[in-house]
């Protein structure tokens, strides 16, 4: 039977197995560290990035090859690249890696981003930041979960500033936002596009801590959100899932940023949507017809971080919520060990 190929153990990367296996398929999952997708998926190898014995070896036991973590070494890339087909495209991933490269290709979109500058240098700092009350200072490649970034303003310290963060970076104006959305949004091999409604997200400590839909905003915003989705997958030629950040503001949609594959936010979708967008990400990967956006229930996602996973008891104990745990051994501070998915009703 056909076998997809999954780089990242990562809870995103079982979850996508999950899907997988239930469409008939099988999964191999190449992981550098000892990960939660190895008790589910078919096969799981685990080796460094730059092992190319292994690589060529995952490569060629799969019919494609996707990914659930954006910042795969592109030489690794290349080497399954020449064996098998990379969906979402390498072009997705190159321009996802990097948050100038992000920005420069969104505004070029003519989409409204953060005003942002690219920062190599404590001086370069204190110029982007000229005459602007305050900023955040983000690297531009591999941060997560607020993490590799800090706020500046007017006044502090640029070049102990400047030090707290991997260079190179990039200067972002702050957007002062009234709530922040996300748009999981699906583009098929045929290029169908698929979006599911926009969900209300709130963040604690830089982590993503619950997604509601409906998202609560004013009806007139959500197909603007959607558009602007849809823009981007269309631009990028993709196949797969992409999460969408993006900031309300009076002035209307600013574009936070993109993930070139299923998101957190998007976990809602597995009690709310009869495809939910692990399913979704395999069929479009797959080459299979995209399932649609539809909702048909109200949900409140809230992820288990941490010493939260002491209250799996009393969660399993409420009727209409789904639970999900990663398999994850101990519940360090700010660890994602699962989530759950409340029916609100
Ligand atoms: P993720 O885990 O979503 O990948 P990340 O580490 O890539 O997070 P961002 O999404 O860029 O980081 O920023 C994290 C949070 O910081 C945002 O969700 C938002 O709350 C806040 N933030 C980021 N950029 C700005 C900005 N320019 N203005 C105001 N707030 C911002
Ligand atoms: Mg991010
Ligand atoms: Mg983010």
């Amino acid at each position: 039977g056909a076998s997809i190929g999954i780089l990242g153990g990562g809870q995103l990367g079982r979850m996508l197995s999950v899907a997988a296996s239930r469409l008939g398929y099988r999964c191999h999952v190449y992981e550098p560290g000892p990960a939660p997708a190895g008790d589910v998926a078919h096969r799981l190898t685990t080796a460094p990035y730059d092992d190319k014995a292994a690589l060529r070896a995952f490569a060629a036991s799969v019919d494609v090859v996707t990914y659930e973590f954006e910042n795969v070494p592109a030489e690794a890339l290349d080497l399954i690249e020449s064996i098998v087909p990379i969906r979402p495209n390498r072009r997705a991933l190159a321009v996802s890696q990097d948050r100038l490269t992000e920005k420069d290709f969104l505004s070029g979109l003519g989409l409204t981003v953060a005003p942002y500058a690219a920062v190599d240098s404590a001086a370069d700092l204190a110029a982007a930041m000229g005459g602007h009350a305050r900023g955040i200072l983000k690297t531009r490649r591999l941060g997560y979960d607020g993490k590799g970034q800090v706020r500046v303003a007017a006044g502090d310290d640029f070049a102990a500033a400047w030090g707290q963060v991997a260079a190179p970076s990039v200067l972002e104006g702050f957007v002062d936002f009234s709530a922040e959305i996300s748009v999981i949004v699906a583009r098929g091999q045929d290029g169908a596009v698929a979006a599911y409604d926009p969900g209300l997200n709130e963040h604690r400590d830089g982590i993503l801590r619950t997604t509601t839909v409906p998202c609560g905003l004013p009806a007139r915003l959500i197909p603007d959100a959607v558009l602007i989705a849809s823009r981007i997958v269309t631009a990028l030629d993709y196949v797969g899932v992409m999460g969408v950040e993006l900031f309300v503001t009076p002035q209307g949609l600013v574009v936070n940023e993109i993930a070139p594959r299923v998101h957190n936010s998007g976990h809602w979708t597995q009690a709310g949507c009869a495809v939910d967008q692990f399913e979704q990400h395999i069929r479009a990967v797959a080459g299979l017809p995209l399932g649609d956006g539809q909702r048909h229930a109200d949900v409140v996602m809230e992820n288990l971080i941490g010493d939260d996973i002491a209250r799996v008891p009393q969660l399993l104990a409420r009727p209409d919520t789904q639970i999900h745990l990663y398999g994850k051994g101990e519940a360090r501070p700010g660890r994602k060990m699962g989530h759950v998915n409340m029916i609100q009703r």
